[in-house]
């Protein structure tokens, strides 16, 4: 690809955000924003796109006609010929009178049109080893594996729990369960025992599909214990469990419950006539990633789910079935690798890497050698990665040929204006857009993001709804503010992907998403629209900071130091404080090359000055965090993501909160131990 290397740049000077009532939780643009800059598309990459301006257009025209429309993608048993079912609201029916099975739609179809050949999965491991699977392939293992769960007992509308590494086997088990209609519960291989139970409980599951155990950071870990450990305590539901053998380490064994998958597969027919499904069966319970509390066991249903997966993976991604190599670096416990992993990818012919291995082992270029190795021209990850190879230095990625890769992308977290910038410049050569994609577990697919070749990119902002969806921003009244101002993001239409529930719990449904704004779905994120209208993500509702009546985003202040040369990596809190209601306490990672300058500027004390300044310069003396603090980690959910409830706990002195689905306990320690002797 050609395209020029220096996209043109625009300055632009965002509005400040107009400060709403004090009372209000959502939070606001304290003062003048960042000058955003904007990247058109390339001509080359316009004229080549999936998407164009189009596609808004027949949406904003005929909603319902789009989607039912992109449904037509799909190969259904029975069309459809309802599109939506609002009556019940809020739990929307979508396609219902059509029938599908999401298994066939994302492997079948596909050999039978005559691709069985082409590569499906290229699996890589942390060792350098791997497997690749083409479609035909993947056909037979899912055959079997359905047909091995059924001989199990697993029924239609029966629940699966997968506790399985990010290996081949943890793709063919989710396949496997939607060829029978039994909803899978995917629970991340890195879960304790406790954890794994109480999803299981929940769901009543009837099998767990596991492995012997995992690889990570070189070493093999057990994995079944946990599963043995979590039945041995309850979940009685469990008849059987089938153990993926990967390492090949002990394990203890159950007769007549415990069931080898190597073995089973040997004698299962690679034959299986995929289960034709209502539109509406239930396809997957997810638990979200419980940043901000208990996690719920959000509900997906299948036509509608696979529609929006497969139309956002198409258009967003821009991915051609034919050439590209996809990378989406999530692992299947999380929503991504649900849509962007298995589905979306799947049911649009991709060929795509899927990495067993930490970013890290066994060297911090790990995943810039993949790329290299199998040529990935679509890259989709996180924040919170891109931050970390920031810290550790572009010279590692600069080790790599990254020159494949077309398109990048983002997702988890608001990814600041300047790791994006790093980003668009380090991994993605000048030439790749960045689509930084704003959604949920709770949304199913992508909701909010450029669609590249068609919109000019702003580093730090989702910017726009996809086509037929619809989201805005609202004040504490549900009056959509005007732009430039700030308040809480809602969607205000159902979309065919939407969550139809939370497993078992319809008042908390009802409760969290429904009833602070009747007839539209509350995201509990809060947001802004700039002078454009393009929307910002500006953090949690939860974890807006009132500073002397000012409401302040923990986005915007955290992009203020991650804006500063020194610092790779930023989370903001308020803490408690007598004279302002709230202060600003700020917590720093440097980059690895910042030390040196550190100590020139007279060490932590002085360096902490700086930033509070610079802070103060970006966006105005409100927003000066009272403490900067320097540390080495940051506590984060499983998922990568900032947990700010346990740093707001550190920052007030309590006892530190709920950490059951935090990524590494010792990270609270270090950074209490950090603060004790500072004052
Ligand atoms: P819980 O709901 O249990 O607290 P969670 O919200 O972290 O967990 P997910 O569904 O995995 O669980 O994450 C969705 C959230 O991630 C969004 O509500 C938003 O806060 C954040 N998010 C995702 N993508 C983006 C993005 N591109 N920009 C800003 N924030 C994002
Ligand atoms: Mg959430």
């Amino acid at each position: 690809m050609t395209a020029s290397a220096t996209p043109s740049e625009q300055d632009r000077t965002a509005q400040p955000g107009a400060a709403q009532g004090a009372c209000s939780q959502a939070p606001a643009a304290s003062a003048d924003a960042p000058a955003a800059r904007t990247f058109p598309p390339s001509p080359e990459f316009a004229r080549a796109a999936r998407a164009d301006a189009s596609l808004y257009e027949a949406a904003a025209e005929d909603r319902l006609g789009f989607w039912a429309e992109q449904a037509r993608a799909l190969s259904w048993d029975r069309e459809p010929e309802q599109t939506l079912d609002w009556s019940e609201a809020p739990r929307a029916r979508w396609f219902a009178d059509g029938t599908l099975n999401v298994a066939f739609n994302c492997v079948d179809r596909h050999v039978e049109a005559g691709h069985g050949a082409q590569t499906a999965l290229l699996a890589e491991y942390e060792d350098g080893s791997g497997a690749s699977f083409t479609y035909a392939q993947v056909q037979e293992e899912i055959s079997r594996m359905a047909n091995v769960l059924e001989g199990l007992g697993v029924a239609t509308g029966d629940r699966v729990a997968i506790y399985l590494p990010m290996i081949p086997e943890a793709v063919f088990a989710m396949l496997a369960c939607a060829r029978i209609g039994a909803p899978h519960s995917v629970v991340f291989g890195g879960f304790s025992a406790d954890a794994l139970r109480s999803r299981i409980e929940d769901a009543e599951a009837k099998v767990v599909i596991t492995a012997d155990g995992q690889f990570r950071r070189g070493k093999a870990m057990g994995l079944k214990g946990a599963v043995d450990a979590a039945l041995a305590g309850g979940a009685p539901s469990v008849t059987h469990v089938l153990v993926v053998r990967r390492t090949g380490g002990e394990v203890e064994w159950t007769e007549g419950r415990d069931i080898w998958w190597h073995e089973a597969r040997e004698s299962a027919s690679a034959e299986h006539a995929p289960v034709m499904v209502e539109a509406e069966h239930p396809l997957f319970i997810l638990y979200t990633s419980g940043t901000t509390g208990k996690p719920k066991g959000i509900v997906h249903t299948s036509g509608g789910y696979l529609t929006q997966a497969a139309f956002t993976h198409r258009t967003v991604f821009d991915v051609r079935p034919d050439s590209d190599v996809y990378w989406c670096t999530a692992d299947v416990g999380w929503v991504t690798g649900h849509s962007y992993v298995v589905y979306g990818p799947m049911a649009n012919r991709t060929t795509q890497v899927i990495y067993e291995g930490t970013p890290d082992t066994p060297h911090q270029g790990r995943w810039w050698e993949i790329v290299q190795k199998h040529g990935v021209t679509i890259f989709y990850s996180s924040p919170t990665a891109i931050r970390t190879a920031m810290k550790w230095g572009e010279e590692i990625p600069g080790r790599f040929d990254l020159s494949s890769l077309r398109l990048l992308g983002s997702v988890g977290e608001s990814i600041n204006p300047e790791a994006w910038l790093w980003y668009h410049r380090v991994i993605g050569g000048g030439r790749c857009p960045i689509v930084d994609t704003w959604w949920q577990t709770e949304t199913g697919a992508i909701m909010i993001s450029p669609l590249p070749g068609v919109t000019a990119l702003k580093p730090g902002s989702a910017q726009v709804p996809l086509p037929g969806i619809s989201a805005d921003v609202v004040n504490d009244a549900g009056e959509p503010v005007a732009d430039g101002q700030s308040g809480y993001l809602v969607l205000s239409e159902p979309w065919p992907s939407m969550l139809r529930g939370i497993w078992g719990d319809d008042q908390r449904f009802r409760d969290t998403y429904w009833s602070r704004f009747p007839g539209r779905y509350f995201a509990g994120d809060g947001a802004k629209k700039d002078e454009d209208g393009d929307i910002w993500l500006l953090g949690r509702v939860d974890d807006v900071m009132n500073v002397s009546g000012h409401r302040l985003s923990t986005t915007e202040i955290e992009s203020a130091l991650v804006s500063h040369e020194w610092v790779a990596e930023a989370a903001v809190v308020g803490a408690d404080d007598e004279t302002t209601g709230q202060a600003v306490v700020a917590f720093v990672i440097l980059r690895s090359g910042a030390a040196d300058a550190v100590e020139e500027a007279g060490g932590e004390e002085s360096a902490a000055q700086t930033l509070r300044a610079h802070v103060g310069r970006e966006i105005g003396p409100i927003a000066k965090p009272r403490k900067v603090l320097l540390v080495s980690e940051l506590p984060k959910t499983r998922s990568g993501k900032i947990m700010r409830r346990l740093l707001r706990d550190v920052a007030e002195n309590r006892e530190v909160g709920d950490t059951q689905t935090l990524a590494d306990s010792s990270v609270m320690d270090l950074i209490q131990k950090g603060l004790t002797g500072r004052g």
